[in-house]
């Protein structure tokens, strides 16, 4: 199957209020040109200087969201263009993106990304610490979170993997009572989207199910 449809078979089963981020890390423009041409506008990348280099080339209504870990000194490439940073871990990264964003005189909206998953992954606050950034974030006027975003182990063990959703959801909801300006929950890459959105994602990131293995 090709590029298009691929698409076309993931659009059907997604309904409108969850938003596709289409991941086209290590692949080129010209399949990145294949999606655009399906409608795809949001595309997400884990590297600084791909992402750059893409986003100089390709057209300019494509939104970019960075979805990998991003260094602070990384962040002034991206942050006169990234319209969605998920992966936010830290207060320093917050400082810093506040920074870069008012620069362009910019307002960068951002995910916290939560770890739900027991093992392997190195990156990703506590409850407590996302809890902590929130509160500490809104005296900053130049970035903007408005939502979470995690990744679940991986494993073929589906029932893990709808807990840490589960668990994600749930957190979300009790934050969403207090930050009422929380609205994106992202969750879901090729394998467990589905999953995801029986749980409670309304942003669903995948990379290969629409592009093809990477290498
Ligand atoms: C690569 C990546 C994806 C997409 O992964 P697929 O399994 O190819 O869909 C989603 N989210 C993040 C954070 C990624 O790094």
């Amino acid at each position: 199957m090709n590029i298009q449809d691929r698409i076309k078979e993931i659009l059907i089963t997604i309904p409108k209020n969850v938003d596709l981020v289409a991941v086209s890390k290590t692949k080129s423009s010209e399949e990145i040109i294949y999606a655009y041409n399906e409608g795809l506008r949001v595309f997400g990348e884990n590297k600084v200087q791909e992402m750059t280099e893409k986003q100089k080339i390709l057209p300019p209504d494509i939104e970019w969201h960075m979805v990998g870990h991003l260094q602070r000194n990384k962040v002034k490439y991206i942050a006169s263009y990234v319209s969605l940073i998920h992966s936010v871990d830290s207060m320093k990264l917050i400082v810093e993106i506040n920074k870069q964003a008012l620069k362009f005189n910019r307002i960068i909206p951002c995910l916290l990304q939560i770890k739900i998953a027991e093992e392997e992954t190195k990156y990703g606050l506590s409850e407590t610490e996302a809890h902590y950034l929130i509160e500490n974030s809104i005296k900053f006027n130049n970035i903007k979170i408005i939502g979470l975003m995690g990744m679940a182990s991986f494993t073929e063990d589906e029932l893990k993997i709808n807990n840490e959703f589960k668990k994600l959801k749930f957190f979300f909801d009790k934050l969403k009572l207090k930050f009422h300006h929380l609205k994106i929950l992202s969750m879901g890459m090729s394998s467990d989207y589905k999953l995801a959105m029986k749980n409670g994602s309304n942003m669903i990131r995948i990379g290969s199910q629409i592009f093809g293995p990477r290498n």
